[in-house]
């Protein structure tokens, strides 16, 4: 699975944040399989109004929305990357997430301490890249001396490394994070590296309850980071995102209605954490059940079937493709083949967002 790390400084609402992701997922539990996994890793439900569309025509007794995990990682503190705090551990879990969730604190409530004493989301969100800037550079560090000698008696893996890795050092000496240094094309080497400033980041900030539909000042500034990095920010209050969790569906939108949300913010950071991962989802539409899969964006037609099963790939033949908004427009699969809008596609399609398919395989 695809998986979202949830970081940022002590007391700014991590866990608040995590959990109430994770209650809203036991919520719907009758209705869909997720949970906690671990303490600290939960596995939700990627909200996508199309896949309630797609069972209604299907008439299919069951749906089964694609999911994303979580993982909320406490620890970080000034100083991390030296081995203050959890530094450590810390720095072990989040090499492992695809992505950040970087939770920036937007509030002001004088009983709630700020680690660094006022409250201050860029200079915060500063404060804990430099850690993971500093955490990079001292892991490439470490691995290049060695890896120039063995380039220097021949060892291809070691030279491409080291030109991979050396304009990176150069960067994160310079206060930048690696993802600048990395060559258009190389970002999967550059993923095996493991380095965390490569990682694509979505702020979340974490205002008032009065603010949730507005923002206030802070987030604004937030915003602006974001926007000079190419990087995105939701608005959020976790405040009220703890009171949601408790609720029932339909008490829930009501509520929402009452502050002026269209949709709740957890729901806006998974859909925000699914685009940042690149991915994408494509249904299968039954009577026993209607269902969404998540795939990489730019995935193939038989590497999508896999997902399904491994066998689908093995075997693959083709796929009855329907796109969503054909399947919906003209009643389902019958009325779409009936329109000429069902195609039969092999294995160099690229499959779409949205894409309704029904795979042909040998067994
Ligand atoms: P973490 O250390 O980042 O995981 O932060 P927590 O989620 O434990 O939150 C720290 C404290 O801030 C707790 O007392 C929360 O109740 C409080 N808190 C979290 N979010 C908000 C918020 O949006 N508004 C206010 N006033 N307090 C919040």
């Amino acid at each position: 699975g695809f998986n979202c790390g949830i970081v940022g400084l002590p007391n700014v609402g991590k866990s608040t944040l995590f959990n109430a992701l994770t209650q809203t997922a036991a919520a719907q539990a009758a209705n869909y399989p997720f949970c906690t996994i671990e303490p600290n890793v939960g596995r939700v439900a990627v909200p996508d109004p199309r896949l309630d569309e797609l069972a209604r025509i299907g008439k299919s007794i069951k749906k089964v929305p694609t999911s994303l995990e979580f993982v909320d990682i406490a620890g970080l503190v000034r100083g991390a990357s030296r081995g203050e705090g959890l530094g450590n551990q810390f720095l072990a879990n989040i090499r492992e997430v695809d992505a950040i969730v970087h939770v920036l604190r937007c509030f002001e409530d004088g009983d709630i301490t700020h680690v660094e004493g006022n409250v201050d989301p860029v200079r915060d969100a500063e404060t804990v890249e430099t850690e993971l800037m500093l955490a990079d550079l001292d892991s490439l560090e470490k691995r290049l001396v060695p890896a120039q000698k063995k380039a220097k008696n021949g060892d291809k893996e070691s030279a491409a490394f080291v030109a991979l890795a050396e304009p990176i050092i150069a960067a994160l000496a310079a206060g930048k994070p690696a993802r600048t240094a990395v060559p258009k094309g190389e970002e999967i080497a550059a993923a095996r590296l493991q380095l965390m400033t490569t990682k694509p980041v979505l702020y979340v900030c974490n205002v008032e309850e009065g603010s949730a539909a507005t923002g206030n000042a802070h987030s604004a500034a937030v915003e602006a980071m974001a926007k000079a990095q190419g990087a995105k920010a939701v608005i959020v209050s976790a405040a009220i995102e703890a009171e949601i969790s408790q609720m029932a569906e339909g008490d829930r939108i009501e509520f929402l209605d009452s502050l002026g949300l269209k949709d709740s913010g957890l729901d806006r950071i998974i859909r925000a954490g699914y685009d940042l991962l690149g991915l994408i989802t494509y249904f299968t539409v039954g009577p026993k059940e209607s269902r969404a899969w998540t795939i990489n964006r730019g995935t193939k037609a038989p590497q999508a079937a896999a997902v399904i099963h491994n066998d689908f790939e093995r075997g693959f033949i083709a796929c009855e493709t329907i796109a969503y908004d054909d399947f919906v427009a003209l009643g389902g699969e019958q009325g779409a083949k009936e329109a000429g809008k069902m195609r039969v596609e092999g294995k160099e399609y690229v499959v779409k967002d949205g894409d309704v398919l029904l795979f042909r395989f040998n067994v």
